[in-house]
């Protein structure tokens, strides 16, 4: 199957509401040219700021560039000028940095709060008690150039679905109850990748990342 057909079979099967970002890290510019004329998609993630940073500059304006995996403070500079939203925020530190970076750059960043509720094997993101603190304690108001869109999470890599679906539910709670405290703007949630995007939307994703499915597996060699 082309990558178009199969990005085009996806979006048959997301629900309405239900946003899609083609992840294209380690694949080439020509690769997101083909979804980009063969299917109209302007949504793409990445996870690496300098690789980002290349497509952007190689490729046409009007992409919606993703940033969704871990960011380094000093990395920030290279994505502040063009991108969309910023899924994998992990702490108030960076959280500073993409508000100064932003600033510089006469405008206003996108952020998602990345929450752990994985397993053990990884330890990123905020813990969700933290970040209920963080938020009620509206620190973040301070920042006048981020707008807190809503959360990320990442679920267990596992075969038991029953697992994900609990991971990712605790994530969906933990977004309902902090909207009161960030506002109307705090209307994304982004859960799901290749493995288990099916399971997220049941509960309650409203944006999924998925890459392997529509471009097949990654050579990491090649990057
Ligand atoms: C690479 C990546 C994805 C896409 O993974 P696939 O399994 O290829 O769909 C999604 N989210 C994050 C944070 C990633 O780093």
């Amino acid at each position: 199957m082309s990558t178009v057909e199969s990005l085009n079979e996806i979006r048959r099967e997301l629900p309405a509401g239900v946003a899609l970002v083609a992840v294209s890290k380690t694949h080439p510019p020509e690769a997101v040219m083909e979804l980009y004329t063969g299917a109209g998609q302007r949504a793409f993630g990445e996870s690496r700021p300098q690789e980002l940073k290349a497509k952007y500059e190689a490729l046409p304006k009007d992409i919606e560039w993703h940033m969704i995996g871990n960011l380094q403070t000093n990395k920030v500079k290279y994505i502040a000028p063009f991108v969309k939203l910023i899924h994998s925020v992990d702490s108030d530190k960076l959280l500073a940095v993409i508000d100064r970076e932003a600033k510089k750059n006469g405008r206003t960043i996108d952020v998602l709060l990345e929450v752990h509720v994985a397993g053990e094997e990884s330890k990123i993101g905020w813990e969700e008690q933290e970040l209920a603190e963080y938020l009620k304690t509206e620190a973040h108001k301070a920042y006048g150039n981020v707008s807190i869109r809503g959360l990320m999470a990442i679920a267990s890599l596992t075969e038991d679905a029953g697992q994900q679906e609990r991971e990712f539910k605790r994530v969906r709670f933990l977004f309902d109850e902090l909207k009161e405290f960030t506002g109307p703007l705090f209307d994304t949630l982004s859960l799901g990748m290749t493995s288990d995007y099916r399971v997220a939307v049941r509960c309650g994703s409203t944006m999924v990342r998925i890459g392997s499915l529509i471009f097949g597996e990654r050579d990491y060699s090649k990057v």
